[in-house]
């Protein structure tokens, strides 16, 4: 009974926030099939639900649209965002800030986060850069699994290609033009040289939004223990992500007992402060897919929690390994919220 009534209050006062999920790309692709309110027929009532404040929408690119289509695939997901939170009636709100963010909280709303998963629509401009900016993307992940004008990201499958490295030299003025921008600069995807690189220019907390622990999976597109304590060093956080072929490690009967591992492998490491959600949830986009595209998808994977309500079954898990309430929300938001008051000012 006091373990119910916990839980309950736990999804009602913690301010939730997932750090990151291609909203952006699944509500453009619906769009462009004649769909509408997707954002209020196929999110709203798991996100209320469960009690989730906030999400990260990415800006994620297709490959087969790069490099010449970015810049025009990052505005089309930033307007029909804007189209669909419209339709919302209320219940959504695009923000841009940490006042927006807690202005959204105040009247109810579930707010929406813009961030770029790969900085491939700013081509080699820092001037667009500022434009995005302008328009309320405030994250910025540098890369996705591939190589751009900033740096390389770090492969899921092995590719036959020459060396990779760290920052290009446009990599290294766009990192520090985000600082100076108020970006929270996002190392998920990064390679490690890269990662080394962001530690060297810049100062200030950053993030890696949907990435685990590399100690529990060993791949390149998770995070070393050098690396998840150069994030805690820097006050920043790490997104655990849900997706089961960078999650797994040990096997559970109840697989959501493998997202619990990663938060006590983080916080074993570096302590409650640095770790938080960044779910990554995949189930609707690939709802879309064609078979052709699901057969021939390189990586295959799923989602560990099925919808959002699926985090209160996160809770009990987490409960029942001895978090008490304040770490709980800490590791829903709280974290996370902390870096956004420091950044998004
Ligand atoms: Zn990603």
């Amino acid at each position: 009974m006091q373990f119910t009534k916990v839980l309950n209050e736990i999804h009602k006062e913690a301010f939730i926030i997932d750090a990151h999920n291609d909203l952006a790309f699944d509500i453009l692709r619906q769009r462009n099939f004649g769909k509408r309110k997707v954002l209020e027929n196929d999110y709203y009532e798991e996100l209320r639900d469960a009690g989730v404040n906030l999400l990260v929408s990415s800006l994620f690119i297709d490959p087969v649209f790069l490099p010449s289509m970015a810049l025009q695939r990052a505005l089309s997901q930033i307007y029909a965002l804007i189209e669909d939170v419209e339709e919302s009636m209320g219940k959504f709100v695009i923000v841009k800030d940490y006042n927006e963010i807690m202005e959204a909280r105040f009247n109810n709303q579930i707010a929406i986060l813009i961030s770029f998963e790969g900085m491939m629509p700013i081509y080699e401009d820092l001037g667009l850069l500022r434009i995005f900016r302008e328009l309320g993307v405030r994250l910025a992940g540098l890369t996705w699994a591939r190589r751009n004008f900033l740096a390389d990201g770090a492969n899921y499958v092995d590719k036959i290609e020459g060396v990779s490295g760290g920052l290009t030299e446009f990599g290294v003025k766009a990192v520090k033009k985000c600082q100076s921008l108020g970006m929270v600069i996002d190392l998920s995807h990064i390679n490690d040289e890269g990662f080394a690189d962001v530690l060297r220019f810049t100062n200030g907390p950053f993030i890696a939004s949907h990435s685990n622990a590399r100690g529990i999976v060993d791949t390149k597109r998770n995070l070393s223990d050098e690396q998840i304590r150069a994030i805690a060093a820097r006050k920043g956080v790490i997104g655990i992500n849900a997706m089961d072929f960078l999650l797994i490690g040990q096997s559970h009967s109840n697989p959501i007992e493998s997202i619990a591992d990663h938060i006590d492998y983080i916080v074993n490491l570096v302590g409650i402060d640095y770790v938080g959600l960044g779910l990554d949830l995949n189930s609707k986009l690939m709802k879309y897919n064609t078979v052709f595209e699901n057969e021939n998808t390189k990586v295959a994977h799923k989602d560990v929690v099925g919808d959002y309500r699926e985090l209160k079954k996160l809770t009990k898990i987490l409960l029942k390994r001895k978090y008490d309430k304040s770490d709980i929300c800490k590791i829903y938001g709280g974290n996370f919220l902390r870096v956004f008051k420091e950044v998004l000012k």
